[in-house]
Formats: structure tokens, C-alpha cells, sequence
């Protein structure tokens, strides 16, 4: 054991704290404590407001007096029975009588039968929770509990608010309260500040260790809010710090090349698009033409919904490359899309001299090597391709731009660039990340913020109204009635189920699915599949299949979620659709309502938890992918929206979006206007450091550290 009374407190490993046992420090260890450290920054999830320690008597007084239900008391008495039961049809309930010196108090814990093993009559225990009366006998329901040890020796003190911590079945709150209770007073004095004391005080902000103190410890209210709102800031102003650092050292140390963009350009693009651009479309080329014509890096998200036409907003700045004699880039998260892209494009591109390629994993090794030579020979101009063009050996000849297609992947933020011949360190193609579900406001702001964006709120003419109904299973059959009677009038449909093969998870697979369907619902219809484990020519084909009207009812996995356009395609039914997430939903409903007849849109799904109801409940209720991405935020919270593990950007653990959005608002503005006066961070050594600790490598800020 340590002297807990020498300097570097911080460092101390609770282990090494005295009542620490190896149980304890295994138990907190789970939750993330190693160090004091991180135990002070444990932070309390709430409050309770607390009468403290009192005798049974004491609490029936206070309950007579006030009749009220929920008086918070902590009471300590001796168990003298205890009756575990379990009552038929009913909850099982544990039913105790617990003494002291002034009077009697009963328990009951419902569903909760295992509490019955740890209790015993003569047990003196501690018990945390709300008073009550049944039948003139005072009872407490549920209360929390703990045994009270021989001679214990930290009390807590008496507060009025309690802080109550994240635990676990190991070790409770009132035992990490009691921990942090023995270091608080020595840990906050080793506490540093990184803000300068002027903006702490232009902010109305506690410096750092009194934060820590009001946050443990608070007198009142506002003394946990302070605390916490300081905290909070920290954690969102070091991520936009990080952010504007690296979008200055893009801007300021980078360059990229100037691409042409004028009216012969434009009118050039325009005779090989068969339709006329939506004013949206107009307005964000002209949003990236005026990026992509100077040398400052483009770094530009193009969000607009599916459907709403942003490949031939991908083409214009391609073509802007190419005409200005580089090349371009175009990649996809999976190769179904890649091969609609390349599709598309090398349709528009007809007849021109531009030459296209598709690179994908699919090509074999002599097809690969011919393809990646043209490519750095500079003979091809535009690539589609997957993931794959980022391996090592395709090096471009001198590419000008790349544009991802991430849908609705976005976290999956694409880092790397494509590699250049040149051996300028300093030059960097253009980025264009385009994403069909539009990101959240709250998030544009945090891992997307040093990103430009650019919108496309409207959606291009002849686009049809969709129907969406959630179904239950066993009407199942009516779904798949009505989708056979659109085939009669010559329409087309999806199926989409989760699983390509049957598996003993009782779900529906593709090829099981389209047997049932040929032989039962959907007897004499032309059923085929397509999924992931298909090649990509038996995939290829089984879509133009589907294009050209020769199959009426594809089953598929979530492949085609993205990017199959086939406007007579009219119905979507999604079985097990309380497997898929909102975003998922809403780009498989965009496959329908792209021709002139409405789209109908079927979920069959009888939903098991409360997120898959909300999810399917919000899917039902609109069409509007902006309104869709907020509630997807609200449902799944923003630590699973950011992709944290492809981000490599650890989640918040104070800050909350989109509740602490004002203080994001904030915290954005302070770190821009830091970064334009100082963007080497220099002013502040610790603030520095703590910002490279926290997001350095995720970022990748390597060169000013
Ligand atoms: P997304 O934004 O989902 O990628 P696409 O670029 O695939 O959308 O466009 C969807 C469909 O709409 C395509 O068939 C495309 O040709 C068509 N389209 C795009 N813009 C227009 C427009 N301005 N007018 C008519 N059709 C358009
Ligand atoms: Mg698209």
C-alpha cells in the first residue's frame, strides 16, 4: 500500500487505495477507473436529494407530517425475517422486516427473487429509498441496500444532494462515493487548468478543480450545473480545437490543383445530361466549382436525400478534372454501387473522349495489373471503384479530385487520399463526400466540422408519393397479395430480408425466402435473387434482368439499398424490419416512388424492444431523411452515430448532443477564434498537449505536435 498523502495523487492507482480490495479494483476497473485520475473524473449521473442517516421513528414522523410519497431516507436496522415468494400469476416478491431501537419498518423488493440468497435475518444493513405507507406500517419498496460492515470507518457526510455514480453489480454508488469522498479534497489541487483565466472568465465558467469539487460535491443545484457545464465544455471545445486545427493545416499548408469552370465548360457537361438540374443541383456545382477552382483543398460534403440526384452533381466536378487535363476519382462502400456508378457515368459519357474504368476486388490479377498501369500512365481519366483504389500499388498519374459516396455510412469518414505520381508533399487532390442521409445539424458541427456542406433540399420532378405500412407477420400473406397484384398490372417489387443463407436464427434468408414465394404468395411471378456472396457478373446481370422488366420480384439482402435506380420497381417489402436501422429503412424505402406511380413501402416486423418501435414508428411516420437522421440521433445517441470506432474519435462521456447544443454553438466559436490567432496552439502548453492526448491520432495532427 501507498501513502496516499505524497504528491501525484492523480497518478495513484486505486488499487492502492487502502479500502480498495482486489474486488473492488477489478470492479472499477470495468467501469474505466485505473487511476485517482479517472476516478475524479467519474463523474456523478445524478442527484438525490438526501434527509441523511434517521431512526424508523424519525421517518414515520417525517412521513406523517408531510404525507408525501417520496421522502428519499437512509435508514440502518437489523433484519429480523425475511420471506422470499413467489405468488402465482403475479411478481415475485422478497418480503422483509427490519428493526431499530425506535420502531419496525417492512420491505418489499419485487422481482428481484435472487436478494433473498444475500439476506439473512440479524443482518444489520443500510437501506436507500423512497417511504411509504401500507396498512399503518411504515414500508419502503425496492430500497437500495448494502450490508453495514463492522466498524466502517469513512461516513459520509451529510448533504443535502447526493451524487449518485455509474456502477455495476460490483460496486455500488454509495461505495465509489465514499472513495471519491477520501481523495476529492488532495486529487483537485493537482488539477491544472488548461484555459486562460481571461476566457474562463469571459465564459462565466469555474476554473477546472472547482468544477470537480461542485461536481462531487455540490451545495445546490446550480453548483452541480456549473460544475458540469465546464466539464461538458472541455470535452466539446478540445474536438472542435482539433477540428479547426486540422482544417487549417489543410487550408494553409496544403494545395490542390485549379480546375476550369466557365460557360464553355458548363455547356459542355449540359449537352451530355439528358435533363434539366433542379435548382438545388445548380446551386451546390456552383458551390464546388468555386471550390475546386482555386488552390485552397476542397474538403466538402454533398448531402442530399436519396433520389435527389447528386451523381451528376459528382460529374460535373469530374468533368471539371478532366477537362483541365487530371484525373478523377469516384469510390463506393460496396461494389453493387460501384458498378451503378460506373454504369451511369460511362452511359452520360458516351461517345466522348473521356475514358472510364470500374476498379473493384472483383477484377483478376492480369485485368487489375492492366487497369492500375492506364491509371498511373494517366490514359484512363475517370475511376469508379470501391475501397479498392486505396490500396498501395494505384498511384495516379495526377488525380485532381476524389469524390466518396458513403450514403448513409457516414463516420466511415474516408481518411486517406489517393496517391499522386508527383512528388510535391504538399499537393492534395480535392474531396467531395457525398452522403444520402443527411447528417444531423449537431454532428455536422462536431467530426464533421471541417467539413464545408453543401444541400440539396429538393428532389427532381416526377418523383411519386410512398406509402409506408408496418405489418404484422401473420398478415404477412396480404402484403405479398397486393405485391403480386401490382406484378399483374406490370409493375415490379423488392423483398428484402436479412440473411442471404437459412441459419438457426429463425430469420428469413434470400434464397429460402424467394423458394416460399415462387411455390406459395407469389405463385407464377418471375422471382430471382441477388445478394452479396453472387459475383459481381451474376449480379450484373440479374439486375439488368430487373431493369429491363424480365424479373418481376427481386429478393435481396440490404445490397440493394443503395443506388439501384429502377423507377417501374414500385413496392418494397422488408421482412424482420425491426432488424434494420432507421438509416437503412429509409435508404431501402428510397428504391420505390422514383417513376411516375406512387411507391408503397411494407414493414413486416412485430417489434421486441423499445428502440426498434421508435425506429419503425418514426420510418411510418415520415419521408423526410433530415427528420429521419435527427430522430436516428435521438434513438441511437450520438456515441453510435459517430462511427466512433472507424472514427477512432472516442464518443463524449459528459457533453450530450443534441441537448448540449448551445454549449457546442460555444465551444465552436471560442476554438475558431482561437485557431485564427494562434493555430499552433502555443499559447497554452498544457491545453496543447491535453488536445493531442485526446485527439491527436484520430485526427492525425502529427505535424504541429
Ligand atoms: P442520389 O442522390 O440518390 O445518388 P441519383 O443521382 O442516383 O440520386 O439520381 C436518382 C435518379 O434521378 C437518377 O435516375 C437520375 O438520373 C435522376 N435525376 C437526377 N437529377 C435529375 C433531374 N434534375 N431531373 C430528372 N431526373 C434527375
Ligand atoms: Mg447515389
Amino acid at each position: 500500500m501507498q501513502d496516499t498523502s505524497e504528491k501525484n495523487m492523480l497518478r495513484i492507482l486505486v488499487s492502492d487505495l487502502p479500502t480498495v480490495t482486489y474486488k473492488r479494483a477489478v470492479a472499477l476497473r470495468d467501469l474505466g477507473i485505473t487511476t485517482v485520475a479517472d476516478l475524479i473524473k467519474h463523474l456523478p449521473m445524478r442527484y438525490e436529494t438526501h434527509h441523511g442517516n434517521m431512526t424508523i421513528q424519525d421517518a414515520n414522523t417525517m412521513l406523517g407530517e408531510k404525507d408525501k410519497m417520496a421522502e428519499l431516507v437512509t435508514i440502518e436496522a437489523t433484519l429480523v425475517k425475511i420471506k422470499p415468494g413467489w405468488r402465482r400469476g403475479k411478481r415475485s416478491r422478497v418480503e422483509g422486516t427490519a428493526e431499530d431501537e425506535t420502531g419496525t419498518i417492512h420491505i418489499n423488493w419485487f422481482n428481484q427473487p435472487w436478494i433473498a440468497k444475500s439476506l439473512h435475518p440479524d443482518m444489520k444493513i443500510r437501506l436507500h429509498g423512497s417511504l411509504s405507507r401500507h396498512n399503518e406500517t411504515l414500508q419502503m419498496n425496492n430500497p437500495r441496500w448494502e450490508e453495514v460492515e463492522e466498524n466502517e470507518q469513512v461516513e459520509l457526510v451529510n448533504r443535502d444532494l447526493r451524487p449518485v455514480y455509474p456502477s455495476n453489480d460490483r460496486i455500488s454508488s454509495t461505495v465509489i462515493a465514499r472513495l471519491i469522498e477520501s481523495v476529492l479534497d488532495k486529487a483537485i489541487l493537482e488539477i491544472e487548468d488548461h484555459l486562460p483565466e481571461s476566457l474562463r472568465q469571459e465564459l462565466a465558467m469555474p476554473e477546472l478543480a472547482k468544477a470537480y469539487a461542485l461536481s462531487h460535491r455540490p451545495k445546490t443545484e446550480e453548483d452541480a450545473k456549473s460544475g458540469k457545464r465546464r466539464i461538458s465544455f472541455d470535452e466539446l471545445f478540445l474536438l472542435q480545437l482539433g477540428v479547426m486545427v486540422k482544417r487549417h493545416q489543410r487550408r494553409d499548408t496544403m494545395h490542390a490543383p485549379i480546375l476550369r469552370w466557365d460557360n464553355e465548360v458548363k455547356s459542355r457537361i449540359a449537352a451530355r445530361i439528358p435533363f434539366t438540374l433542379t435548382e438545388a443541383q445548380d446551386r451546390v456545382i456552383e458551390e464546388i466549382a468555386c471550390d475546386i477552382s482555386t488552390t485552397t483543398p476542397m474538403n466538402r460534403l454533398l448531402q442530399g436525400d436519396v433520389g435527389s440526384g447528386k451523381t451528376v452533381v459528382a460529374l460535373h466536378a469530374m468533368l471539371m478534372a478532366v477537362t483541365s487535363n487530371y484525373q478523377a476519382a469516384m469510390m463506393a462502400p460496396t461494389e453493387l454501387l460501384a458498378e451503378q456508378h460506373y454504369l451511369t457515368i460511362s452511359q452520360l459519357l458516351q461517345d466522348t473522349n473521356v475514358k472510364t474504368a470500374l476498379l473493384t476486388s472483383s477484377l483478376n490479377t492480369k485485368e487489375r495489373k492492366t487497369l492500375i498501369e492506364q491509371i498511373s500512365s494517366g490514359e484512363i481519366d475517370i475511376v469508379v471503384g470501391t475501397h479498392a483504389l486505396l490500396t498501395e500499388d494505384v498511384v495516379f498519374s495526377n488525380i485532381a479530385l476524389t469524390i466518396t459516396d458513403e450514403q448513409h455510412r457516414f463516420g466511415v469518414h474516408q481518411r486517406a487520399t489517393l496517391r499522386n505520381k508527383s512528388d510535391d508533399d504538399f499537393a492534395i487532390p480535392h474531396t467531395l463526400v457525398m452522403t444520402a442521409t443527411p447528417i444531423p445539424r449537431t454532428l455536422s458541427l462536431t467530426i464533421f466540422g471541417d467539413l464545408d456542406v453543401s444541400t440539396i433540399n429538393e428532389m427532381p420532378p416526377g418523383r411519386s408519393p410512398i406509402t409506408t405500412k408496418l405489418v404484422q407477420p401473420e398478415d404477412a400473406q396480404k402484403v405479398y397479395a397486393y405485391l403480386q397484384s401490382l406484378v399483374e398490372l406490370g409493375q415490379q417489387g423488392y423483398v428484402v430480408v436479412p440473411l442471404v443463407e437459412e441459419s438457426a436464427s429463425g430469420l428469413k434468408s434470400v434464397t429460402g425466402h424467394a423458394n416460399t414465394l415462387r411455390e406459395g404468395h407469389l405463385l407464377g411471378s418471375i422471382v430471382e435473387v441477388v445478394h452479396g456472396r453472387m459475383t459481381s457478373a451474376q449480379r450484373e446481370e440479374t439486375m439488368q434482368g430487373f431493369r429491363d422488366g424480365n424479373i418481376d420480384v427481386l429478393v435481396a439482402t440490404t445490397v440493394i439499398e443503395v443506388g439501384v435506380d429502377v423507377p417501374n420497381a414500385t413496392m418494397i417489402v422488408i421482412e424482420h424490419a425491426d432488424r434494420f436501422g432507421l438509416a437503412q429503412l429509409h435508404q431501402l424505402r428510397g428504391r420505390v416512388g422514383r417513376g411516375s406511380k406512387p411507391g408503397v413501402c411494407a414493414l413486416i416486423a412485430s417489434p421486441m424492444t423499445e428502440d426498434a418501435s421508435q425506429r419503425l414508428a418514426a420510418i411510418v411516420d415520415t419521408t423526410d431523411g433530415f427528420v429521419i437522421a435527427e430522430r436516428d440521433l435521438e434513438i441511437r445517441g450520438p456515441g453510435e452515430l459517430f462511427g466512433a470506432k472507424q472514427s477512432g474519435i472516442a464518443p463524449f462521456t459528459v457533453a450530450r448532443l443534441p441537448r448540449d447544443f448551445k454549449l457546442l454553438r460555444l465551444a465552436r466559436s471560442v476554438a475558431s477564434d482561437w485557431v485564427q490567432r494562434d493555430p499552433t496552439i502555443s499559447e497554452s502548453p498544457l491545453l496543447k498537449a491535453r488536445l493531442f492526448r485526446a485527439h491527436g491520432q484520430a485526427l492525425g495532427l502529427g505535424d504541429v505536435a
